[in-house]
C-alpha cells in the first residue's frame, strides 16, 4: 500500500515513465469485517492519523456527502460507515423497505473521496447477538419526541454507536442536525461510555424546494412529494411568526399548514436547543429549536430549525 496522502501515490523509483510524486484519483478501501477494520486501525494509529467518523444506513445522498467533507478538513482519515441497523427500527415494515443502495453508495463515497468504507454484517456489530443489549440510562431525551414516538429507536441508535465507535475510535463523529435529538442523545452516549471523541453537528442539507435531504424521501410518490414541502413551509411559518410569548397560535398555524399538505403529524414542538425542554412560551432570548415528525403517506419524515433565525443555523 503506496498511500501517504489522499489521491497521492508515492511510487517508488521503478516506473521512469511516471514522475516520482504521481497525483491520481483517489481511492477508498471497503473493509467488511471487524477484525480487518481493527487492524486497518492499528496501522493508522501507528502513522499518527487523526481519523473522523460519519456513521450511516447508506441510501446516501448529498446530506451524508457533507460530512464526509467536513470530517476532510479537519481529519488525516475519513471512515465512513454502513450498516441499516436492525435494533433501531421500532416498525419492522420500515426496516424491510428501508432503500439499500450499496453499489452506488460506494461510487459517491469514493468520488467524495472518503478513505474507507466499514460494510459490517449483523455479526460483526452484535457478535453476541440481539437478544441480549446493553441498555443505555439516557434520561430526559429518550422520553419525548422521538423518543416517545419510536420506544426502543434511542437503545437502538446508541446500541450500534457504541460498537462502532469501540471499532473505530475516531477523534471526532460526524452527525447532521437533521436529527437533532439524534445528536443529544448521542453526546450522552459518549459520556456514558467515556469516549473522548468530539462531536461535530453538520448543518441540514435540503433541495431546492427546502425539504430536507433523506434516504426515506426516494420512497414519497411524485403527488407525495410534492407535498412533503408542507413540513419545510411549517418551520418557515414558526420562523417567521415567532413572537415572544405563548407559542399555542404559531403551533395551531402550523399544524393546519400541515394538514393543508396531507401531512398526519406525530407531533410539532418546539423546545429549548440546550436542554430540548419542551416550551409553550418564548422569552425572546433563548436559542430555541421548532422540530416536526409527520407521515405522508407511509413514510415519516422529521425536520427541525433552530431559532431565532439570527442564531446561525447550526447547532454546535
Ligand atoms: P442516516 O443514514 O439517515 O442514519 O444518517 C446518517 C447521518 O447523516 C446522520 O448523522 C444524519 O443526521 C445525517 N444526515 C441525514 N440527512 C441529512 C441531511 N439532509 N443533511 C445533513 N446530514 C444529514
Amino acid at each position: 500500500m503506496y498511500k501517504v496522502r489522499k489521491g497521492t501515490l508515492f511510487l517508488p523509483n521503478l516506473s521512469p515513465m511516471l514522475p516520482v510524486n504521481t497525483t491520481f484519483a483517489s481511492f477508498m478501501i471497503i473493509i467488511r469485517s471487524s477484525e480487518a477494520l481493527l487492524t486497518h486501525i492499528q496501522k493508522l494509529r501507528k502513522e499518527g492519523c487523526t481519523i473522523g467518523f460519519i456513521p450511516t444506513m447508506g441510501a446516501l445522498h448529498p446530506g451524508h456527502l457533507s460530512l464526509v467533507e467536513n470530517a476532510q478538513k479537519q481529519n488525516d482519515i475519513v471512515i465512513a460507515s454502513i450498516f441499516v441497523n436492525p435494533t433501531q427500527f421500532n416498525d419492522p415494515k420500515d426496516f424491510k423497505l428501508y432503500p439499500r443502495t450499496t453499489e452506488q453508495d460506494i461510487y459517491l463515497l469514493e468520488n467524495t473521496g472518503c478513505d474507507v468504507l466499514f460494510l459490517p454484517s449483523v455479526n460483526d456489530i452484535y457478535p453476541a447477538g440481539t437478544t441480549q443489549l446493553p441498555h443505555y440510562e439516557l434520561g430526559y431525551p429518550e422520553t419525548i419526541l422521538e423518543g416517545k414516538y419510536r420506544p426502543g429507536h434511542f437503545q437502538g441508535v446508541c446500541q450500534v454507536v457504541d460498537r462502532l465507535m469501540t471499532l473505530v475510535t475516531p477523534e471526532r463523529l460526524y452527525l447532521g442536525q437533521k436529527d437533532y435529538q439524534q445528536c443529544m442523545v448521542l453526546k450522552k452516549l459518549l459520556l456514558l461510555i467515556d469516549s473522548p471523541a468530539q462531536i461535530e453537528i453538520c448543518p441540514t442539507f435540503r433541495e431546492a424546494d427546502g425539504l430536507a435531504m433523506s434516504s426515506r424521501n426516494v420512497r414519497l410518490s411524485s403527488r407525495e412529494r410534492s407535498l412533503a414541502t408542507g413540513i419545510f413551509k411549517a418551520l418557515t411559518l414558526i420562523s417567521q411568526k415567532l413572537q415572544p410569548g405563548s407559542l399555542a397560535a404559531i403551533k395551531e398555524e402550523a399544524f393546519h399548514l400541515l394538514d393543508e399538505h396531507q401531512f398526519r403529524p406525530d407531533y410539532i414542538e418546539i423546545a429549548d436547543a440546550a436542554t430540548l425542554q419542551l416550551l409553550t412560551e418564548w422569552d425572546g432570548k433563548k436559542k430555541i429549536i421548532a422540530m416536526i415528525a409527520a407521515f405522508m403517506g407511509e413514510v415519516r419524515l422529521i425536520d427541525n430549525m433552530i431559532l431565532p433565525l439570527n442564531f446561525a443555523n447550526y447547532a454546535n
